[in-house]
């Protein structure tokens, strides 16, 4: 039985990346259930390839593999194209060594999961890229945004920061570009998971707290302000 309509699965690829072949089975199988076209690749080097091949929509990467580990893995594939990619971790320690690293993948599960939850993942990734492509396209007036040392361009989705192009995922683009928007404004985790991400669900705040390393990292501390208690701001110059 379907959990939603088929529209956001219809032509879409997704390539899980997983050694359990039980696991990786019954994600193929959930998926393909709701309309997505589904590849699998057994560890890390052949999830490289696979993905460089088929050009998934978005990737379900197991964090533990052979050959290669999922870290190394994310990384391989969003150095070739910002896709989205899901991280699939076996304990929540493993979920807080990522947020600590600030890896750039756009959502992380704990297993175990129920596919159920995974589609509706898999779906809210999606859906938020349609989102943002579809602003792009129809919003052709919006004007590149300019605040602290930071070039926004919503249309083509690249950033510059003091005239240097800095490579985002398209999670890391979304979340900066949504903060940018309203400089000075703060932000509770769960308005962003809401805003940025499409769901809204309690252990969803950690992965709010890792994208927003990810972009210090990228973008330098100054940038994003944590505001105690509260959330995060976009540092307002003025
Ligand atoms: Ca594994």
């Amino acid at each position: 039985m379907s959990t939603q309509d088929h529209s956001t699965a219809r032509g879409r690829t997704i390539l899980v990346i997983e050694d359990e072949a039980p696991i990786a089975d019954a994600i193929a199988a959930r998926l393909r259930s709701e309309g997505y076209a589904v590849e699998i690749a057994v560890d890390g080097p052949g999830g490289v390839s696979r993905c460089a091949d088929v050009h998934p929509d978005a990737v379900v990467l197991d964090l533990m593999l052979p050959g290669m580990d999922g870290l190394e893995v994310c990384e391989q594939i969003q150095a070739e194209r910002a896709v989205p990619v899901l991280i699939l971790t076996a304990r929540d320690s493993e979920h807080d060594l990522l947020v600590g690293l600030g890896v750039g993948a756009d959502d992380y599960m704990t297993k175990p999961f129920s596919s159920r939850e995974l589609v509706a993942r898999v779906h809210a990734l999606l859906r938020r890229v349609d989102r943002s492509r579809a602003a792009g396209a129809t919003d052709k007036v919006r004007e590149i945004i300019r605040v602290a040392q930071l070039d926004i361009d919503p249309i083509t989705r690249r950033v510059h920061q003091d005239g240097e192009p800095v490579h985002l995922t398209p999670t890391e683009f979304d979340l900066v570009l949504f903060l940018a928007e309203t400089p000075g404004a703060v932000f509770t985790r769960e308005d962003l998971l809401e805003e940025v991400w499409g769901y809204a669900v309690a252990s969803g705040v950690r992965t709010v707290d890792s994208h927003i390393r990810a972009l210090r990292r990228k973008l330098g501390n100054d940038v994003i302000r944590t505001v105690h208690g509260v959330g995060y701001a976009f540092e307002d110059a003025a």
